[in-house]
């Protein structure tokens, strides 16, 4: 297969989209990022890299921080995370507070907003300093030192995140929330402004890729189980409202955020990661939704 061309033939397929989505405005740092970015990144187990466009530009990954989230609170303290947070699809928009209230405060999966806030919690009661661990965890997915929080952004979120604050209170009102309201919401937006390349997050999610398996000492930092699991929430909630159209039309697990990016992943061949910023009115990245949709279709994989 000649991926390059593939990728190629994609960038040139999808062109003609970059202009139809929206950036994320609710945060105002996000708003200034150009529609006009797109870029992709192939990495297959075999340690062959392809890519297109600005796969080498950093960009703000939001919710995708929120797998690495969840997999170093199961790596912590493996199943009893999901004591306090579901696994089931939610089917409502990524910030929603209307399930929270019926159900009790437990979020439906770690995936949205609320489920998110409740890994922050965990991590906030587990690590003596999640912040800087949270860093050096991805430094060691990714092998790559330098990434880093975006100050900015996570200021800039930090000042309008009053949907977030909500659902916080709202849990702890519950008894689902230990730690002070500011000091999880403060660890969220930190984990949601890390800047990463296409490529950075290829890497980070080749692990996945290769089973919880690093590359060259075989390191494992997920037991194969605790690896199925957290692939199984990707395909069912990693697309806020949209998880049952990813299925439909890429079929592999993965997690998009409202920066433009998608990490996906097919189990024991490669890990791919596309960031375009418009998004569609779901949240997720209209031109890169489409990518992976014709790279799927193209190269004849997906998890079916
Ligand atoms: N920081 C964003 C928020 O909490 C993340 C949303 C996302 O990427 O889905 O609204």
């Amino acid at each position: 297969m000649d991926y390059e061309q593939v990728l190629q033939e994609i960038q040139l397929e999808v062109s003609p989209l970059l202009n139809d989505g929206k950036v994320a405005d609710y945060i105002p740092e996000l708003a200034k990022i150009d529609k006009s970015n797109f870029g992709m990144h192939l990495l297959t187990l075999d340690e062959q890299n392809f890519a297109v466009g600005q796969s080498q530009v950093k960009f703000s990954i939001q919710s995708i921080s929120k797998v690495f989230m969840l997999a170093m609170a199961v790596g912590e303290c493996q199943y009893s995370v999901f004591d306090r947070v579901n696994v089931e699809p939610s089917g409502d928009p990524f910030n929603s507070l209307v399930q929270l209230e019926y159900e009790s405060g437990i979020p439906r999966n770690p995936f949205i907003n609320s489920g998110a806030l409740v890994i922050a919690d965990i991590l906030l009661s587990e690590f003596s300093n999640p912040k800087k661990e949270f860093l050096q965890y991805i430094h060691r997915l990714t092998g790559v030192s330098s990434i880093d929080y975006n100050e900015t952004v996570a200021t800039s979120e930090k000042a309008l995140g009053y949907k977030n604050a909500a659902m916080v209170n709202l849990m702890k009102s519950f008894g689902n929330i230990h730690n002070e309201v500011e000091d999880i919401l403060d660890l969220y937006f930190h984990f949601c402004s890390i800047e990463m390349t296409c490529e950075e997050l290829a890497r980070a999610f080749r692990v996945f890729a290769n089973h919880g398996r690093g590359v060259v000492d075989s390191y494992s930092y997920l037991s194969e189980s605790q690896f199925k699991r957290i692939a199984a929430i990707m395909l069912t909630c990693g697309f806020y409202d949209e998880a049952g159209e990813f299925a439909f039309s890429v079929g592999l697990p993965g997690k998009s955020g409202v920066g433009g990016g998608i990490a996906a992943i097919l189990p024991n061949k490669y890990s791919l990661v596309v960031w375009s910023p418009g998004l569609n009115n779901k949240g997720n990245s209209l031109a890169g939704m489409k990518a992976l949709e014709l790279f799927t279709t193209k190269t004849h994989t997906s998890i079916f």
